[in-house]
C-alpha cells in the first residue's frame, strides 16, 4: 500500500524529523524548507489531492488536522506572531506529493499574492 513518500514517511521507511504524533496524522519538517519553521502535516490515510476530500466523510481528520497546526505553532513559538497554513493542490496550485499535506508556515512575514 502506498504509493508516495510521505506513506514511506508513516511506514519509517525513510526517516523525518517528526514532530507531532496521533492515531490519525503526523507531522513532520519540510525538507527544504521555505521559512524557519516549515512542517507538513499529514493524514495517515491516503487521500490524493484536497479534490477527494468529502466535508461528510472528512470533517474530523481536517478538525484534527488545523487542531494539530495550533498545537504544534505554540510549541514552535510562532504562534503569536501568526503562521500561514497552505494545501497546495495539483499542477497549478503547485502539488508535488500526492498525499494531501498541510504546510505549516511561520517565523518570518508572509508575502501576499503568494505567487
Ligand atoms: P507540495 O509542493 O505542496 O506537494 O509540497 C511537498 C513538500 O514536501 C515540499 O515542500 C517538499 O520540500 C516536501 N518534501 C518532499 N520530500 C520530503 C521528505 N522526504 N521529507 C520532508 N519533506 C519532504
Amino acid at each position: 500500500m502506498g504509493n508516495t513518500i510521505f506513506t514511506k514517511i508513516i511506514n519509517r521507511e525513510i526517516p523525518a524529523d517528526i514532530v507531532f504524533e496521533s492515531d490519525s496524522l503526523l507531522a513532520f519538517r519540510d525538507i527544504n524548507p521555505q521559512a524557519p519553521t516549515h512542517i507538513l502535516i499529514i493524514p495517515k490515510i491516503e487521500i490524493p489531492t484536497v479534490r477527494e476530500i468529502k466535508g461528510n466523510e472528512h470533517s474530523k481528520l481536517l478538525g484534527e488536522m488545523y487542531d494539530a497546526a495550533n498545537q504544534i505553532a505554540e510549541k514552535e513559538g510562532i504562534a503569536e506572531e501568526g503562521f500561514r497554513l497552505v494545501f497546495n493542490c495539483g499542477s497549478n496550485g503547485g502539488q508535488e506529493v500526492y498525499h494531501i499535506h498541510m504546510h505549516l508556515l511561520g517565523g518570518r512575514k508572509m508575502n501576499w499574492p503568494p505567487g
